[in-house]
Formats: C-alpha cells, sequence, structure tokens
C-alpha cells in the first residue's frame, strides 16, 4: 500500500483499477518509397495486429461494459476493412510512392472530409471512428502505442498531464477518477470532471513509470490523494467514507431544485457552467437554474473544421430547449492558453495565457466571433440570452465587441432573418486592468461575470496550470478580494447585476462571503451547486455583509479563508 497526496480538485471519494495515460505525439514523416509491395506488406501487418487489438478491445467491452460500448468496435473493425478505404492507401503506395503511414492519413483525412460533408448525422458520427482507426494503424506501422478512447473499462485513469483536448476523446462513462502529476485545479480538466461530477486530485506526485494497469487504488479528490494497492482495513474505511460521501451528496441533490433563499429571504440565483449542449442536462439535474456559463470553445474542439453558421445554430437551439426559457449566458469563443485547435492554425506563443486568446482575436478573425454572433442571435430569438466575451482588458474591446453585436444585427435584419431583440451584452471581468476600471466599463455593459481562475492567475501571477506555484494560486488573497468586492461595487454603482463564474463561486466556504459581497449570481460547475445552495440557505445576509467587512480587512489569504471556516462552523 502507498499513498501520495497532491491538490484537492474535484471532490468525491472512488475505488477501482488505475489505468495509465501515456500520449505519444505522433508525428507522421512522409517519404517517398521505392518497394511499392514491401511498403503494401508492412501495411498488411499493422491491419493485422491492429485488428486483433480491436478484437481483444470488444471482447473487454462486451465483458465489463456492454453491448452498446462494443458495437464501436464493430464500426471499428469495418472501417479496417473497407474496401474503398483500403483502395485509396492502395493507390497513395502505389501510385503516389507513398510511405505507408502518409498513406493511411491521407486516405483518412479524405473519407473524414466526406464523412463529415454528409447529412446525416450517423456518417458524421463515424469521421471520429476513421480517425481512431487510422490513428491506430499509423500507431501500429510505427511500433508505438495508440491511446485511443481512454480505458476500456471503468478505472481512474493517471497521468503525468491531461489537456482538455486529451480528456474530451475518453469515453467518460468509464472516467472513474482522474489524477495528474501536475496541473492546477482550476486547469479546465479539472472543471470538465467537476461538471461530470467525476473525483480529481491533480499535483500527486504519484510515480507514473512504475504503476501499471489494473492496479487496484483509492481516489479521494477532496482530500487530493491517491492511494494504491489498499490494505483490507483501508479498503472498508474508504468504503464506508464513499457512502457517506454519497448519503451526503443524495440529501444535498434531493433538495436542489428547491431555490437557494437565505434565513432572512433573500433569494439567490445559482447557475450551472457548461462545456455542452449535453452538460445542460446534467445541469438541470443538479438544480441549475440557468447556465451562467457556456465555455463555447469545447464545441470548436469537438469539430474537425470550423463549425458552419448552420451547425452552430442547431447547437445552440439544443440548448436552448433543453434549458426551456431559463437565463443563458454563452461566452464567445476562449480559444488558446490550454486549448489548441488544429484547423485554426494558431501559432505556438511562450506565455498562451498572456497571449491571442478570447477578445483578442477580434481583430484578426472577426469571422469567426462573428459567425458565432450570427448563429447565436438567429437561434436565440426566444430565450433569455446573454453573451459575454471573455479576456477584456482594456475599453476599446469592449466597444468593439458592441459593435461587432450591431453590426451583426444590422446584418442579419438586411438579409431579412430574425435575431434575438433583448440580448443582454456583459464581459468577464478576469483581468486585473479591467476589475480597477470596472466603473467605466459598467456603462458599456449589461452585466459583469467575474471569472476568478484568471482574475487569481493574473493578479497573484501564478500560472493556474502550473502545479510547482498551485498553491500560490488562492482567490481568497486580500488583493483579489478586493478586485471582486471593487467590480461588484462598480457594477452596482452602474445599475448592472454581477455574477461570478470562476471556480470560487462553487466553494460552499465562500459562499457566505461572496454573498456579503453583494455577488448576484454564482455560476459553478453541475456537481457544485447542491452543496452551494445548501451553503447559502444556511446563510443570514446580514451576517454575510459584516464576514465581508471582516474579510477585507485582512492581510492574507489563509487568514480569509480561517475566517470563512470559523464563520461555517457558526452556521447550521
Ligand atoms: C475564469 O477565468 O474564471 C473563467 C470562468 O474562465 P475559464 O476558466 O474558462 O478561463
Ligand atoms: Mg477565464
Amino acid at each position: 500500500m502507498k499513498q501520495w497526496i497532491g491538490i484537492a480538485a474535484s471532490s468525491g471519494i472512488v475505488i477501482g483499477p488505475v489505468w495509465i495515460y501515456s500520449p505519444v505525439k505522433i508525428v507522421i514523416v512522409r517519404k517517398e518509397i521505392n518497394d511499392h509491395s514491401a511498403e503494401w506488406e508492412r501495411l498488411q501487418l499493422a491491419i493485422t495486429s491492429t485488428s486483433e487489438k480491436i478484437a481483444v478491445l470488444k471482447t473487454q467491452a462486451l465483458q465489463n461494459i456492454g453491448e452498446q460500448e462494443a458495437a464501436i468496435f464493430d464500426a471499428h473493425m469495418m472501417f479496417l476493412k473497407d474496401p474503398a478505404f483500403l483502395e485509396s492507401i492502395n493507390q497513395g503506395i502505389f501510385q503516389s510512392s507513398l510511405n505507408a503511414e502518409a498513406a493511411v492519413d491521407d486516405a483518412a483525412v479524405n473519407f473524414e472530409k466526406m464523412l463529415l460533408a454528409l447529412d446525416d448525422p450517423y456518417f458524421r458520427e463515424r469521421a471520429q471512428d476513421i480517425r481512431d482507426v487510422a490513428g491506430q494503424l499509423i500507431a501500429s506501422l510505427m511500433g508505438v502505442e495508440a491511446t485511443g478512447k481512454g480505458p476500456v473499462q471503468p478505472a481512474i485513469v493517471l497521468a503525468e498531464d491531461l489537456s482538455p483536448s486529451d480528456t474530451i476523446q475518453f469515453d467518460k462513462s468509464r472516467l472513474l477518477g482522474l489524477a495528474t502529476r501536475r496541473g492546477g485545479p482550476t486547469s479546465h480538466t479539472v472543471i470538465l470532471a467537476r461538471s461530470l461530477g467525476i473525483p480529481a486530485a491533480v499535483s500527486v506526485p504519484f510515480p507514473i513509470a512504475e504503476l501499471k494497469n489494473g492496479i487496484s487504488a483509492i481516489l479521494d479528490g477532496a482530500a487530493g490523494s491517491l492511494l494504491i494497492n489498499p490494505d483490507p482495513a483501508v479498503l472498508a474505511a474508504a468504503q464506508q467514507t464513499r457512502q457517506v460521501f454519497l448519503n451526503k451528496a443524495e440529501t444535498y441533490l434531493n433538495q436542489s431544485h428547491q431555490p437557494a433563499v437565505t434565513l432572512d429571504g433573500k433569494r439567490v440565483e445559482v447557475c450551472a457552467n457548461i462545456g455542452s449542449a449535453a452538460d445542460a442536462s446534467l445541469a438541470l439535474e443538479a438544480g441549475a437554474e440557468g447556465v451562467g456559463l457556456f465555455r463555447t470553445e469545447f464545441m470548436y474542439m469537438d469539430c474537425a473544421e470550423l463549425p458552419t453558421e448552420d451547425a452552430q445554430i442547431q447547437i445552440y437551439r439544443q440548448l436552448f430547449a433543453i434549458m426551456d426559457h431559463r437565463p443563458v449566458t454563452v461566452r464567445t469563443v476562449d480559444i488558446g492558453g490550454d486549448k489548441e485547435i488544429p484547423y485554426l492554425g494558431l501559432v505556438r506563443e511562450a506565455n498562451p495565457f498572456l497571449g491571442w486568446r478570447g477578445i483578442r482575436m477580434i481583430s484578426e478573425r472577426p469571422d469567426i466571433i462573428e459567425s458565432q454572433l450570427r448563429a447565436l442571435l438567429q437561434a436565440g430569438t426566444e430565450v433569455d440570452l446573454r453573451i459575454m466575451f471573455p479576456m477584456v482588458s482594456n475599453i476599446g474591446e469592449i466597444e468593439q465587441a458592441r459593435q461587432l453585436l450591431e453590426k451583426v444585427r444590422r446584418d442579419l435584419d438586411d438579409e431579412g432573418k430574425q435575431a434575438a431583440a433583448k440580448v443582454q451584452f456583459g464581459i468577464m471581468v478576469e483581468v486585473p486592468s479591467i476589475a480597477l476600471i470596472a466603473r467605466h466599463a459598467a456603462k458599456l455593459v449589461d452585466f459583469f461575470s467575474i471569472g476568478t481562475n484568471d482574475l487569481t492567475q493574473y493578479t497573484l501571477a501564478v500560472d493556474r496550470g502550473n502545479e510547482r506555484v498551485a498553491s500560490l494560486a488562492s482567490p481568497y488573497h486580500p488583493a483579489v478580494l478586493h478586485l471582486i468586492n471593487q467590480t461588484i461595487q462598480a457594477g452596482h454603482d452602474g445599475g448592472k447585476w454581477v455574477g461570478m463564474c470562476g471556480e470560487f463561486a462553487g466553494d460552499p466556504l465562500a459562499a457566505p462571503l461572496l454573498l456579503g459581497l453583494g455577488l448576484d449570481e454564482f455560476s459553478a460547475s453541475a456537481s457544485l451547486l447542491p452543496a452551494l445552495k445548501q451553503a447559502l440557505r444556511q446563510c443570514r445576509t446580514a451576517d454575510c455583509y459584516s464576514l465581508a467587512e471582516q474579510a477585507l480587512r485582512l492581510d492574507k489569504a489563509e487568514s480569509v479563508r480561517m475566517l470563512c471556516q470559523e464563520f461555517a462552523q457558526t452556521l447550521a
């Protein structure tokens, strides 16, 4: 038995086998070949070995998961034997004298394009299968292991690090939990885990090279710990803790559809942060009263090319239908930082979090944001739609965003297309400069939404993805607190409402403090909402105001946190 402690990231305790994610970045080298038959022979061997691997995966899936999951592997097998696919590879090798890796890659790209162009969603989804199969085939040709869709049976995924693009490809039904050696607690991978209600810990110093798939482990997301090969007594204790956690979660969940009303009758709006239309259903189940942040970049990461206006309209309509007239706040795409989207051809930057991301794209690539706004205005004619822009750092950007929104509205009008008339226009306050001049910004917006993940990162100069400095990144830091306070005051003085969609808003310990600072709307990952609502219900606003006043006089993050802890003990 061995245990390692890292940073708590998404609470919950889970027991199960581990699965080690070791991504291999496959770089395909294109070569001209002379011996065409030998190359074809190499391909045949790769097909045989890939097909054997797929057969094993299918058997495991049938035994451990079910027929529906196993059917994925039938589709993979079908592509591996598809005569048109093989013919296309054959032409690459024999006619273009390409090495097999490049020929497979070219054939897959062509097939993928063809499938994505079809109307039928079933065939469009098959594009993912062809990508998977081609990836496996190329990995086999190059003699490396392909990682595919993650574990084939439910497991705790262990990794050196996980980017959102790594995580997004895993089949979520098989993710029991996530633990990484690197990364900070507000990384988007962690946020994905929270919205799925999966326990996660980051910056856990386990020796990844020494661990093997299948070892039994206990991951405690609230403690940030990973334990392997537990003794029977430890296992029994963990099972008990898990049961207590599940029971408490169930109690909160049962009450989560009730509004969050404080003891003195103040109703607080509690919304969810989502990354896809599908997340919206989970959010409603968790008691969300609206969407406070739709991180639309995941929608772009899910596609092989820039989604068309029509495709976007479909996604937004689907989301609005699920939310059924509840407020929905959509954030325009925030690519950059930790997100890579191959088809955008972004240039690698030395400091991506300080680089060309969020609203900064508006000048160079107005087409991307314009098509997003066009889709939103057309899809949102009947709903309470709020659009907000990320990474705003100066007033000029707000003016530019407003102008673009107006232009899009005029264009749609000229084209005789219906556009949403009553859209609220807002910005994220996540860069200290805009928090400091929030008084000016308030005149130009309908609302602010405070993004504490980035606000903390930029105020404290702490890279939110870097585990070595993660312990410094506390939103309880008085500097962050003062910026939050200043933003709320400036918003209210200008007659505007102020929400928060950074992870701080989902911290039940911080809820009384944020309420005391005057926050109007809390928005957090779905799995955090039941406990958040419960925390708000225990508050009396007058006490929260004095808590906030005291907190603003303190000089250290630890002192603010301690004050909140003492306050929590006086409740209920
Ligand atoms: C934030 O920065 O607090 C935020 C909500 O945005 P993201 O986490 O997507 O950067
Ligand atoms: Mg942000």
